[in-house]
């Protein structure tokens, strides 16, 4: 009884891209209940197991309350510091490895936890204020491929669907997307329209594979093989969308003759999939009316994921479906701010999706700014795996953190400590203390989190959501955006880059200035407005109505996809397939759902699943301790689960768990253009501990 809130507070969920609505009730002051919001338009009242506890988070035990330096230097203890001496010691040692190597000795990497407001001012900040290139965010270890795939296909980023065409698609056809683990309120989504028909395409028996009318057990990154087939059978059949491609796309006849080798009888051999179900497939998809393609991380971890995303789209333009209600090629991404970290940060993209390499887009934004066009960088900086490479060689000298958590999160762990190692200086910006990202800090600085303060998340179907605070920032932790501006300040840029800004509400206005006009155009909307509504969609319900793209020409481009190897493939001594992947209970790397009770309780160590088969074969009993080793290292003390969910020769371990960290025997491979890791498939051997 003496739990009841007295008061409800309006917000969005700040874990995951579906971006539910909830209501959290405080007493006192205090988060003490959490429900969804009935009337938002996304989850309409539902929120899954993270959400519903997600007030729990808040006042947890392990939040960073105090700034902390090592004084004696590394190897020595962190101490507490004052912000005063903690902002001037960082804008010192920057400066000073800035003075000797560069501006770019400086690399930041940022999150897609932060409110859009403060991925703004921090681009700008970091760019302008700091002057490094070499800014990105872990947005780069989840949806770079979906960014790139869309940018080779028409030319932006931008889902062009909504969660909406989940409901009302013939056919959904979800491939690489676990969202019953890990989007799972969009389970709820599915089958309200009679005679819809689910196809999941994934290695593993997942939950939602086992929701599905058919599941398509396809062979490790086989998708891009599946995917040109089910182009070919639609070419063949007639199943096409003629006068669309006519219209709206181009590279039509050279990817006829692309497409004419993958015959059902040779993707049958690459997939494992019978001709029978990839003629089924494709006839189901080439039939529907309306069809949507969704996907996450089986396509984004992927040395060939950027590809992937483009042979995804292939499939959507030769049918048409796109910018038509239940058709759409849809990224289901995997952060709660997935779409205002790519809109309005200076990663892979100026903010308001401009090109860096366009002198028209710099100008522009340099006029609104009222900066010289020469303070713009003309081309992205290095992508977050290639500042790690950096500073492995030395050309990066200092690491500026911001809410995420490499030591557990970014692959081939062995290669990161080097990184930090090489550095001068490393700082730890985070909500929580301590996370293991902070062994190697210098200097950390506590952050609030969400429900701490205010501002916007855009999710996947770029539904810009309002965030409210309903609790004060534990100890001396500050916000995020506070820390930015006090930055600018003794960097003496707050003048010139954030005039009068006191809040986020600020950074907002600017952020639409900058907005309008654009394909992300955020300028029409309040946050009153938004928060009322349940948010509202930039580009409306679906973009590409029109059929007129963002290209130069103003067609979609059909590529040519081939189908490649992936990197490293079993052999004798190593010679399972690991796989990795999430599970609803938690989130990424814990930080925050390994600090609420009730979900560590539900899942509190890591397992690996192996197929009954490879268990006998090397004398496995369920419930053994395993150890996983790759070329890189190994990871002990592995709870074995046997289990027909995952095929002979493959295992699957969930990424979670810094205890049992399966990113110490992943691959530093990435894709090429979108510089994202190949997480999915490493070859591992398996031996009880
Ligand atoms: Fe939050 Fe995602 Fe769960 Fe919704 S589905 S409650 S946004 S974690």
């Amino acid at each position: 009884e003496s739990r009841v809130a007295d008061t409800w507070t309006r917000t969005t969920c700040g874990y995951c891209s579906v971006g539910c609505g909830m209501l959290v009730g405080t007493k006192d002051g205090h988060p003490v209940a959490a429900r969804g919001n009935p009337d938002h338009p996304v989850n309409r009242g539902k929120l899954c197991p993270k959400g519903l506890s997600e007030h729990l988070m808040v006042e947890s035990p392990g939040r960073a309350t105090t700034p902390l330096y090592r004084r004696g230097g590394r190897g020595t203890q962190l101490e507490p510091i004052s912000w005063d001496e903690a902002l001037d010691l960082m804008t010192s040692r920057i400066g000073s490895i800035q003075q000797r190597f560069g501006n770019n000795a400086l690399g930041v990497i940022s999150t897609g936890q932060l409110l859009t407001e403060e991925f703004y001012t921090l681009g700008k900040l970091v760019q302008l204020g700091f002057g490094t290139r070499n800014y990105d965010g872990n947005t780069t270890l989840c949806m770079a491929s979906a960014v790139s795939g869309y940018k080779l296909s028409f030319g932006s980023d931008g889902p062009p669907g909504a969660y909406a065409d989940l409901e009302t698609a013939d056919v959904v056809l979800l491939i690489g997307a676990n969202i019953a683990d890990n989007h799972p309120i969009l389970c709820n989504r599915l089958r309200k329209r009679p005679g819809q028909v689910l196809i999941v395409a994934d290695p593993r028996v997942t939950k939602t594979a086992m929701m599905a009318d058919l599941h398509l057990p396809v062979k490790p990154r086989s998708d891009i093989a599946l995917l040109n087939g089910i182009a070919h059978i639609l070419l063949r059949d007639g199943l096409i969308d003629r006068a669309y491609i006519d219209a709206h796309a181009e590279g039509f006849e050279a990817f006829v003759e692309f497409a004419a080798d993958f015959t059902p009888e040779a993707v049958s051999a690459t997939t494992g999939l019978s001709t029978e179900t990839l003629e089924h497939v494709a006839h189901l998809y080439g039939r529907a009316s309306s069809a949507f393609i969704g996907w996450t991380m089986g396509v984004n971890h992927s040395t060939q994921g950027a590809v992937t995303v483009a042979a995804i789209n292939n499939l959507a333009i030769l049918t048409g479906n796109i910018g038509r209600t239940g058709g759409a090629p849809f990224s289901i991404t995997g952060q709660c701010n997935a779409m205002g970290s790519r809109e309005s940060s200076f990663t892979s993209a100026l903010p308001g999706y401009r090109r860096f390499e366009n002198a028209q887009d710099r100008r522009d934004l340099a006029g609104i700014w009222n900066v010289s066009e020469d303070s713009l960088p003309t081309a992205r900086g290095l992508a977050y795996p290639d500042i790690i490479e950096a500073a492995v060689k030395g050309q990066i000298k200092a690491l500026w953190i911001i809410a995420t958590n490499p030591v557990v999160s970014f692959p081939n762990l062995k290669l990161l400590e080097q990184a930090f190692e090489s550095t001068e200086f490393v700082v730890v910006q985070d909500g929580f203390y301590p996370t293991p990202t902070m062994d190697y800090a210098d200097l950390v600085l506590p952050a609030a989190i969400w429900g701490e303060k205010e501002g916007t998340y855009t999710n996947s179907e770029r539904r810009i959501s309002k965030v409210n605070a309903f609790a004060v920032p534990p100890g001396e932790a500050r916000r995020d955006f506070d820390i930015f501006l006090a930055l600018a300040e003794r960097l003496g840029a707050k003048g010139s880059l954030f005039l009068g800004w006191s809040s986020t509400h600020d950074a907002w206005l600017e952020w639409q200035r900058v907005s309008a006009g654009r394909l992300c155009d955020y300028s029409s909307f309040t946050w009153q407005q938004i928060e009322e509504q349940g948010g509202a969609q930039w580009g409306g319900d679906r973009l590409y109505r029109d059929g007129i793209f963002p290209r130069e020409n103003g067609r979609a481009l059909l590529h040519r996809v081939p189908c490649l190897p992936f990197v490293e493939q079993p052999d004798h001594e190593f010679d399972l397939i690991l796989n990795t992947g999430r599970t609803v209970e938690h989130w990424h790397t814990r930080t925050k759902t390994g600090a609420v009770a009730m979900l560590d309780a539900m899942q509190p160590n890591a397992w690996l699943e192996m197929n009954p088969a490879d268990a006998e074969r090397l004398s496995l009993s369920q419930h053994d301790r395993v150890t996983v080793c790759s070329r890189r290292s190994s990871v002990r003390n592995v709870e074995l689960r046997i289990t027909g969910i995952v095929a002979p020769g493959q295992v699957f371990m969930p990424f979670h768990f810094a205890e049992q960290n399966s990113n110490l025997v992943t691959l530093g491979a990435f894709d090429p253009i979108s510089r994202e890791p190949n997480y999915k498939q490493c070859a591992v051997r398996v031996e009880r501990t």
